[in-house]
């Protein structure tokens, strides 16, 4: 069988998102000669429809229209590479890689935040009930913080430092 002619109609709707919507649509035919390709040609009428079809719905006037027809590329928020139309907001493996990332912020935040404490407390600079609060045990301030402020000397610091963390 020889194909001797080709026709595609492609048809498009926005909506407004106000009740409302528009379309546009394209017929394109063409004649084939003797060996060309019938389904390249058919590609080839497909991207022209679409492309009629879209500049048309670009030049609404209507900005919910001209905003559908340009999305906003989807990215990745770990990598920032473009998402695939299965994806969420993250590819797989970077929601993995992002979990990872998160927990050794944590781990890091509270070493950080541990050193920070114990310097405070050997170096005496913060007063013992802002240290009960800031460890958040229900204003409790821990035992060695007492005895540390009790005694008042600089020979206790060294036993502060063997504080269990
Ligand atoms: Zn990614």
């Amino acid at each position: 069988m020889q194909v001797t002619s080709l026709s595609v109609t492609l048809e498009k709707r926005v909506s407004d998102s106000d009740y409302g919507s528009e379309r546009a649509e394209a017929h394109i035919a063409c004649e084939l000669s003797f060996g060309e390709d019938p389904v390249l040609a058919l590609g080839v009428l497909l991207d022209e429809a679409r492309i009629c079809v879209e500049r048309e719905l670009r030049k609404s006037v209507t900005r919910e229209v001209r905003k559908r027809l340009n999305p906003p590329l989807r990215l990745c928020d770990e990598c920032g590479d473009p998402l695939g139309d299965y994806d969420q907001y993250l590819h797989a493996g970077c929601a993995e890689a992002q979990k990872e990332r998160h927990q050794r912020e944590r781990a890091e935040a509270e070493r950080s935040w541990r050193e920070r404490s114990v310097a405070e407390l050997t170096q005496g600079a913060t007063p013992p009930e802002v240290v009960a609060v800031g460890r958040g045990n229900g204003g409790q301030a821990p035992t060695a913080v007492f005895q540390s402020a009790a005694a008042g000397a600089p020979a206790e610091d060294d036993d502060l430092e063997d504080l269990p963390l």
